[in-house]
Parts: structure tokens; C-alpha cells; sequence
């Protein structure tokens, strides 16, 4: 090199750029401003796709999404203070649903943020950020770019995945030095997600108490669906005869349709069964804590997690598996004598018997055409024609448009079902069906309650901007639960109500897409058969019965009771 040429310089903007490429992020879901417009740009010109939203909770809830179906940390990209604030939603959501994720955040000027002078956009971000997520850093010197980016996207990824929070102040961005000292502070990860393997005794414990079961169960939960273990769960599952049940976003690890699936005898197997083993699925409000009446008392826990802490939180687990699914699966199947684990035939024709009375009874209600229409018909439609387009993707949300669905829609294929999670959250619709699309390239369909949908729905936009292969379905009954309560004063719209017969498909139409208005179950079929050949942007507004649905759906007791209970 001339000793007498200018030196080449590099700022924070490039190195942050440069840092994510080394570490193969590919991806980035953001919202632009004051201070990381030229980032986003950046990263596109240097070839990381940069899809831009219209609200910054569905970019966050989006590189959540993404983090699920890669098991690689997705990436949001939100500007200071109330952008942030916005972003927070998803990065929260992504820590209690485990799925690993990082907004990075940039921030106001540190000397006038922390004597708090009042500068645009001002904002302790670091502290408020502590408390949502798995952990919050900072990078405040342009040099500790590399550092703060590997340890953001390690702490993300590794153990119990989640999101993170990176906060990077808007002087760090603008800072320049030298390129080549620069590359010298990036690093590549090693192993970012190591395996955890679980001790031997660990694993003997856990076989003799599944060998000694008379009514053994499996529970698959979406740890499980993240590990991307699916032919280890399915060799185990078969191999041993035990009856399963999927949690929603498990649903499709085995196909539904599958002989040992217990999801049609739900209530039964969790009553009868005297060792549940817990594989990626969490004892919490969404399996009753493990408690009775739903659960037998007796019952003896297995629990696989890679989170220590979440062992004994609800019932105490007789034998912990800590470990990563994989590996607890190739250990048990490494130790584990042939033959030894086996789920007696009497259990197993128990549950497919009370199975198949289930499901009969369900058929007959499936089969019912009712005008107008109901949830069951339109979601009877959604069934028929992913049936035959088993690598579409699912995103759910609603109340009943999620527990009808849930039930009625079989899933066939391991993490193409995507819904409210953990929390039963409102809002995740456009954002994970973006993330779907994007991440798979493959068509989504979004089963949406009209309530749920607004929480999002002006990312239509952004669905039609990237002309992505996604088909909103829409369970439109003009209200929260139903659209049929009044007022008794007659004087406003009464609180669970939203506007009757409103047209979501003439949405999809203003920004370029295509919509349709149903109103049978066949022209569900119809519409929804030619927007996934079509393969573009589209919008079924189902026409529902305003007076159908119930009040939260299927999660009603948890509506606390007070003195007006009943009126
Ligand atoms: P569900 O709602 O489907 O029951 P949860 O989100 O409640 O699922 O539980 C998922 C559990 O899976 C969490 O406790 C998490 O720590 C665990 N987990 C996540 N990834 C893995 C993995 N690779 N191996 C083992 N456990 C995992
Ligand atoms: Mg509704």
C-alpha cells in the first residue's frame, strides 16, 4: 500500500452492515427514520433483503416469525422512542413464545438522553427494553459494533431462544474509522446454538418411568416444532406406540390424520394418563398447569427442555430431561432397550375409540351448510383446499375464528402453522404471515377474526408493495366475539361491536391485490382456490353470521365474574 494514500475509512453504519452479513443474516424487518434510514439502504445495497412495514409491533413480530421457522435469529430494525416503543410488543412476544429474534434500535444522543435535555425522540431505550426481552445491550463505541452484534444474536439462539434488545445511539452510527481496523473487530459465531445433551442417569430415569406406564402420553409443543428434530419426534413416537397430543403450533410435526394422535380424545388422555412426557411444551395456562380435574393427580411428568428453570414451575417433574429435543431423543433412543418402552394396546384402542366418536360427532356439525354463514363452514372450506396445498403455510389469530380453526384445519407438514402463541395474542397476523412468505417463499393463508385482523391490517399494503403469495381469509361477524350485541342505551355502538358488513376485500383492492367477497362455503373454495394458484397478494372477506361466536371464545372463564356476571 502507498504510505502516502488517504486511509480507507468505515463508519458504524458499515460495520454494522458487515457484522450481520458475517454472521449470515440474510433478512431485515424494519420501519425507517431518524437515525437508521441510510442503514436500512445500506443493507440492501450490500444485498440483505429489507422488507419495510407500516407499524413497527408487525416488523418485530415478523423477525420473530422468522426466528421460528430458521431457528436463526430474526432481525427488526425500529427508530427511537415511540418506534421502539411500538417494537416492543413483538420483541416480548418472541421471549415468552421462545423464539429467538433481535431489534436493533437506534437512539438518541447519550449526554442529552441521561441529563434528560430534551432531545427529539428521547428515551432511556436500554432500561425500558431490560424487562421484555432475554437481554438488552448497547453498543456505544463504533469499535464494539462486531462484539455487540455476536453477542445480541448469541444470546438470542442459544439455551432457551429469545428475543434480544440492541440498542445503537445514532453517534455510534455516524462514527469513523479506519476500514481495516474496522474488519479486525468483527467476528464470525462458532456454534451459536451448541447442543445440550442430557447426563445418562437423566435419560435411564426417564425410560423406566415411560417403561413402567400403563398410559403413557406424549405432549408436542412448539420447542418441540423449533428444534427441528422432526424425524427423531416421529421415530420415538412410532417406535414406542405412545399416543401424542400436538399443541397448536406443533400441529403437522406428525400429520393430524396420524393413528396415534390423540388431539380428538384430548380431555380423556390428559385425565387418564399416569406419565405425560412434555417434549418443547410448557405446564402452563394452556395445558391447565397440569392440574386436575383436566389432569389425573397421579400423573408423573417427564419434562425434555433446554430451560432448567422451567422444570417443577407447575407440577413436579419426576424426571427432567434438560437438553435440546434432539439430542434427549438420540440419547433415549441410544439407551433405551428395543421393545422396552412400549404403550399398552389397551390405552391406545381406548383413545382411538373415544377418536373416532369425536370425530364423527364433529363431521356432523362440519357437514351442517347454515345461512348465513358460520365459522364452521368457511373454516370447513379453508380445510378442504389446504388439504390439497399441504406446503401452504397457516397464520391464525381471532377468538373463535382461532379455536374453530385450530380444531377443524389438519395440519400435514412440521411448522406451517403459525398463531397467538403463548399469550393468545392479538396482532401477530400480517407480521407472521409476511415472514412466512418471505422466509419460505411459499403461499400463506391467514385465517383471521375481523377483530384480529385490524390489529395489522394495514400491512395489506406492504403485502401487495412486495407482491407476496399471501391469501388473507377473513372471518368477518362485524364484531369482537360476535357483532350482534347492542347498547341497552342505544346511544353508541355497544363495545364488542365493529362495523357490520364491512367490505376488508375493497382494502386488498386499493393497494393492487385481489379481493373477494364469500358468502357461501363454495365461494370460500372458489376464491381461495384461484388466489393460491394466482400466487399474488389477496383478501377473502368471509360473510359470517354477526350472531355467531361466542364471548372469548373458548378461553371464557377467564373473564373475571364480578356483581354484573350474568347481565
Ligand atoms: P407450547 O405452547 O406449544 O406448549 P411452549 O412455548 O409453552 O410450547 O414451550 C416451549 C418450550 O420448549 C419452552 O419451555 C422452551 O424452553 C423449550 N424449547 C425451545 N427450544 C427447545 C429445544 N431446541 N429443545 C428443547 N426445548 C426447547
Ligand atoms: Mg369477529
Amino acid at each position: 500500500a502507498n504510505a502516502d494514500a488517504p486511509a480507507e475509512l468505515t463508519d458504524g453504519y458499515h460495520l454494522v452492515v458487515d457484522a450481520l452479513k458475517l454472521n449470515d443474516v440474510d433478512t431485515i424487518y424494519g420501519l425507517v427514520g431518524i437515525p437508521i434510514t441510510d442503514l436500512a439502504r445500506l443493507a440492501q445495497a450490500e444485498g440483505i433483503r429489507y422488507i419495510g412495514f407500516r407499524h413497527e409491533s408487525n416488523a418485530t413480530h415478523a423477525a420473530a416469525a422468522a426466528g421460528y421457522l430458521t431457528k436463526k435469529p430474526g432481525i427488526a430494525l425500529t427508530v427511537s422512542a415511540p418506534g421502539f416503543l411500538n417494537g416492543l410488543v413483538g420483541l416480548a412476544n418472541a421471549t415468552t413464545n421462545c423464539f429467538p429474534m433481535v431489534q436493533i434500535s437506534g437512539s438518541s444522543e447519550r449526554h442529552l438522553v441521561d441529563l434528560k435535555q430534551g432531545d427529539y425522540e428521547e428515551m432511556d431505550q436500554l432500561a425500558a427494553a431490560q424487562q421484555f426481552c432475554k437481554a438488552a445491550y448497547r453498543i456505544s463505541r463504533v469499535e464494539d459494533i462486531g462484539r455487540g452484534i455476536a453477542r445480541a444474536l448469541r444470546t438470542a439462539v442459544s439455551g432457551r431462544p429469545g428475543g434480544v434488545y440492541l440498542d445503537i445511539p445514532a453517534a455510534v452510527l455516524g462514527s469513523i474509522m479506519d476500514k481495516a481496523e474496522g474488519a479486525k473487530t468483527l467476528s464470525r459465531l462458532v456454534d451459536p446454538s451448541p447442543r445440550q445433551l442430557p447426563a445418562p442417569d437423566a435419560v435411564d430415569r426417564a425410560i423406566e418411568l415411560l417403561a413402567g406406564a400403563e398410559r403413557p402420553l406424549v405432549v408436542l409443543g412448539k420447542g418441540a416444532a423449533y428444534a427441528q428434530a422432526d424425524d427423531r419426534i416421529r421415530e420415538f413416537v412410532e417406535s414406542t406406540g405412545i399416543p401424542y397430543i400436538p399443541m397448536s403450533m406443533a400441529k403437522g410435526l406428525l400429520p393430524d390424520d396420524h393413528p396415534q394422535s390423540a388431539a380428538t380424545a384430548r380431555s380423556l388422555a390428559l385425565k387418564k394418563a399416569d406419565v405425560v412426557m412434555l417434549v418443547g411444551a410448557r405446564l402452563n395456562w394452556l395445558l391447565n398447569h397440569g392440574q386436575a380435574p383436566q389432569w389425573n393427580p397421579d400423573a408423573k411428568f417427564i419434562q425434555v427442555d433446554i430451560e432448567p428453570k422451567e422444570l417443577d414451575s407447575n407440577q413436579p417433574i419426576a424426571a427432567p430431561l434438560v437438553g435440546d429435543v434432539e439430542s434427549v431423543l438420540e440419547v433415549i433412543a441410544e439407551r433405551a432397550k428395543p421393545g422396552q418402552i412400549s404403550a399398552p394396546a389397551a390405552w391406545r384402542e381406548e383413545l382411538a375409540t373415544r377418536s373416532a366418536a369425536n370425530v364423527q360427532k364433529m363431521a356432523g356439525r362440519l357437514a351442517a351448510d347454515p345461512h348465513p354463514m358460520q365459522f364452521m363452514g368457511a373454516l370447513r372450506a379453508v380445510r378442504d383446499v389446504l388439504r390439497e396445498n399441504r406446503h401452504a403455510y397457516l397464520v391464525n389469530e381471532g377468538a373463535n375464528a382461532l379455536d374453530m380453526a385450530r380444531n377443524v384445519i389438519d395440519m400435514h407438514v412440521p411448522r406451517h402453522r403459525l398463531d397467538v402463541g403463548t399469550w393468545g395474542v392479538m396482532g401477530i397476523g400480517m407480521g407472521y404471515a409476511i415472514a412466512a412468505a418471505v422466509e419460505t417463499g411459499q403461499p400463506v393463508i391467514a385465517v383471521e377474526g375481523d377483530s384480529a385482523f385490524g390489529f395489522s391490517g394495514m400491512e395489506v399494503e406492504t403485502i401487495c408493495r412486495y407482491g407476496l403469495p399471501v391469501t388473507v381469509v377473513i372471518m368477518n361477524n362485524g364484531g369482537v366475539y360476535r357483532g350482534d350485541e347492542t347498547n341497552p342505551l342505544d346511544d353508541a355502538p355497544a363495545p364488542t361491536t365493529l362495523m357490520l358488513n364491512a367490505r376488508h376485500d375493497q382494502m386488498m383492492e386499493a393497494f393492487g391485490g385481489k379481493g373477494y367477497r364469500a358468502t357461501t362455503p363454495a365461494e370460500v373454495t372458489a376464491a381461495l382456490t384461484e388466489a393460491l394458484a394466482a400466487g399474488g397478494p389477496a383478501l377473502i372477506d368471509c360473510a359470517i353470521d354477526p350472531g355467531a361466536g361466542s364471548e372469548s371464545g373458548h378461553i371464557a372463564h377467564l373473564n373475571p365474574k364480578g356483581i354484573t356476571a350474568g347481565t
